[in-house]
């Protein structure tokens, strides 16, 4: 028995990173997936390989959320799990961000997360799940990342208003929050094909290990087994509530 076992879980953002891991672990515990992403060729081959659908869809499109979860519910009859879990990151001093870059942001991570919502949850069955991507910084502040800290605040907010508002269906919504993880978002190397990724992983370890109590950046399948976690029965009580999973970094600081 699987943890899925029968229920039909979208995930955004799963071509690659925490989203494919999601989708590979969620596969492996039964659900029929469907892959959504805008990396076309990158999702498609996923989606073949673990016997998954793949949909195109820009989370911060209404239409392309539509034609999504109208694909998905074609190819399955229904919907009973979502995973918000598309995200850009840029990096700028507030003061310095264009307008246009701030609203880029938002309009992937938040807008996309709320559109999301709004296009699955009439859809999805009672006693669905709902996990929404937000950070370590939707609890904490982090200089020259502000727009995405904001959006990530504001991914929360949704979160926790979602789980009030969807609870009399018992829809659970919650949120992940990861620290640093070891995907091309943190190690961009993972997308120079004359990089070595395995390198820059080492670099990120030993910079976290100042960093972050436990000594080391997080690795996806570990935020996959977190959502995992959140989509499946096990979470049964849990509702409207983020789960930080961030090797301890935001437990304070060691003076010592
Ligand atoms: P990633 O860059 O490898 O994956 C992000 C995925 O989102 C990619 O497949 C990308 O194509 C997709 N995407 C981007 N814009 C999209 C759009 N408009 N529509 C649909 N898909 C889109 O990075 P990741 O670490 O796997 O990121 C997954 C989530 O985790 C993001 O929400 C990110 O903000 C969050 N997160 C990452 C870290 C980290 O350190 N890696 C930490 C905290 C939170």
């Amino acid at each position: 028995m699987g943890k899925l076992d029968g229920r039909v879980v979208l995930i955004t953002g799963a071509a690659r990173g925490q989203g494919e891991q999601e989708a590979r672990l969620f596969r492996a515990e039964g659900a029929r997936v469907a892959v959504a992403d805008v990396l076309d060729e990158q999702g498609q081959a996923l989606a073949e390989e673990i016997g998954a659908l793949y949909v195109h869809l820009d989370v911060g499109t209404e239409d392309g959320w539509r034609e999504a979860v109208g694909a998905v519910r074609q190819a399955y009859g229904r919907i009973d799990g979502l995973v918000n879990n598309a995200g850009i990151l840029r990096f700028n001093a507030l003061v310095d961000t264009p307008l246009e870059e701030f609203m880029q942001v938002v309009q992937v991570n938040q807008v996309g997360c709320f559109l999301g919502m709004k296009t699955v949850a009439p859809q999805m069955a009672d006693g669905g799940t709902i996990v929404n991507t937000a950070s370590y910084t939707a609890l904490t502040g982090m200089a020259a990342v502000g727009t995405y800290a904001a959006t990530k605040h504001a991914v929360l907010g949704l979160t926790r208003v979602a789980a009030l508002e969807l609870a009399g269906r018992r829809i659970r919504v919650n949120a992940v929050c990861p620290g640093a993880i070891d995907t091309a978002m943190s190690n961009p190397a993972r997308l120079d094909p004359d990089a070595d990724p395995e390198e820059m992983s080492r670099a990120l370890d030993e910079l976290y290990r100042k960093l972050v109590p436990l000594g080391r950046v997080g690795q996806p399948e570990e935020v996959a087994r977190l959502a995992l976690f959140l989509t499946s029965e096990d979470s049964s009580y849990i509702t409207g509530q983020p789960f930080v999973i961030d090797g301890g970094w935001l437990a304070g600081v060691s003076v010592i």
